[in-house]
C-alpha cells in the first residue's frame, strides 16, 4: 500500500457491512461508501456541504451521514470479506478537494483493484482530460462529476464564485462530455440537487440536458445541515420532489422528453406527456422513487431520517408506500391540477 493514504473515512452503514463496527442498519448499503480524508478538510466551500471550508458542522459528516476514519488496511480486509460474502457489489470513493487528491485516488484505485474484483466508482470535482484518461487506464468503472445546480444562477450562488469556489457550471459540463468520450455511455454520471431555489421546469430541463450528454443523473433532495451556509433553507416539498423523480425516470428511460412535458405559469410540472394509464403503471412500479445512480447504489439515508419521510427509497417500496405516492401524484397524472 505504498503511497496510499493511511486512513480513509467509511460511511456509518458501510462500517457495519465491512465489519469495522458492530451495529445494525435497517437498510444495508449495497455499496462500500468511502470518503478521502485530509487533516484540513475540504479546500472548496459549497454552501450546502458539511465538509466546506467555512462549514462549522461536525468534521465526520457528509450530508446527514457520519463517516468515521479507519486505517486503510482494515478497510481493505473488510472489503475482501464483504466481497466473499456477497455483501457489497461496488466500491464508491468520494473525495474532498485538496492538493494531492488525485494522487490519493490513483493509489486507492490501485490498492482496491489488487485486493478485490468488484467495480469501483469515483465521485469528485471535475477533472482534466489527462486525469480522466489515467483513471480509465487504472481500471475505474464509473466516474461522477456532481453538477448539483440546475441553473447557472444556482451554481454561482451555491458552489461557484458566490462562495469563493473556482468551479463553473459550464466547466463541469465540459468535463462530463470529455468523460463520456473516454469512459463511454452509461459509465458517467452526475448529481442534481433539488431544492436550491430552482423551479421544477429548471430541474427537469437539467435532467434532460445531462441525458442529452449521455450522462446519468442521481437526484438528491437538498437537506439543511446545521453549520453549513444553507442551514436555514427548507427541504423541497415532497410532492414537488416526487414529480421531479417521475419526470427524471421518464427521461432516463427515454419514455418522454422535457419538451413533451407541460408546466404552469409558475413553472411547476403539470403534465408528463404520457397517458394517465401509462403513468399510473409506472408509478405503481415504485421504481421512479428508489435511489438511482451507479449500478447497485442505494445510498441509504443520505437525504432522510431512517424514520422517513423518504425522498429516495434505498429499497423496494411497500404497497402502502406506493399507494400513498400514487394518491399524492394522481392530480398531476390526469391533469386535474395545474399547480
Ligand atoms: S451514484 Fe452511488 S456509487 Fe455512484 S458515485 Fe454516486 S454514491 Fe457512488
Amino acid at each position: 500500500m505504498e503511497g496510499a493514504p493511511g486512513f480513509i473515512r467509511v460511511s456509518r452503514g458501510s462500517e457495519f457491512t465491512l465489519g469495522l463496527k458492530r451495529g445494525f442498519a435497517s437498510v444495508k448499503p449495497t455499496v462500500a461508501y468511502l470518503l478521502t480524508h485530509h487533516p484540513q478538510g475540504c479546500f472548496a466551500n459549497c454552501a450546502f456541504c458539511t465538509q466546506a471550508r467555512s462549514s462549522v458542522s461536525h468534521a465526520d459528516m457528509l450530508s446527514r451521514v457520519i463517516w468515521p476514519l479507519h486505517p486503510l488496511q482494515a478497510v481493505v480486509r473488510g472489503l475482501r470479506r464483504a466481497e466473499a460474502e456477497g455483501a457489497v457489489k461496488r466500491i464508491c470513493i468520494q473525495t474532498l478537494n485538496y492538493p494531492g487528491m488525485f494522487a490519493d485516488v490513483l493509489s486507492l484505485l490501485s490498492v482496491f483493484r489488487k485486493a478485490v474484483e468488484m467495480p469501483v466508482s469515483l465521485s469528485c470535482q471535475p477533472l482534466e482530460e489527462e486525469e480522466i484518461r489515467l483513471l480509465k487506464e487504472a481500471g475505474l468503472d464509473r466516474l461522477v462529476f456532481p453538477l448539483d445546480a440546475a441553473t447557472e444562477e444556482v451554481f454561482e450562488r451555491v458552489k461557484g464564485k458566490g462562495v469563493g469556489n473556482p468551479f463553473t457550471r459550464s466547466g463541469c459540463l465540459t468535463a462530463l462530455e470529455k468523460a463520456v468520450e473516454i469512459f463511454g455511455r452509461g459509465k458517467v454520471g452526475s448529481y442534481l440537487m433539488v431544492g436550491l431555489g430552482e423551479t421544477e421546469r429548471e430541474a427537469v430541463a437539467a435532467v434532460q440536458e445531462l441525458k442529452d450528454l449521455e450522462v446519468f443523473t442521481s437526484l438528491f433532495a437538498f437537506t439543511p445541515i446545521p453549520g453549513t451556509g444553507l442551514e436555514n433553507q427548507p427541504k423541497p416539498s415532497l410532492v414537488s420532489y416526487r414529480k421531479i423523480q417521475l419526470a427524471h425516470f421518464l427521461i432516463e428511460r427515454e419514455l418522454a422528453r422535457f419538451e413533451d412535458m407541460t408546466f404552469t405559469e409558475k413553472n411547476n410540472l403539470a403534465g408528463f406527456g404520457l397517458s394517465y394509464d401509462t403513468l399510473k403503471d409506472i408509478v405503481a412500479s415504485g421504481l421512479p422513487f428508489q435511489t438511482r445512480g451507479c449500478a447497485g447504489c442505494n445510498r441509504p439515508y443520505y437525504n432522510e431520517d431512517p424514520k422517513g419521510p423518504f425522498y429516495n427509497y434505498p429499497r423496494s417500496l411497500t404497497a402502502a408506500e406506493v399507494s400513498e405516492i400514487a394518491a399524492a401524484l394522481k392530480p398531476y397524472l390526469n391533469g386535474e391540477l395545474r399547480g
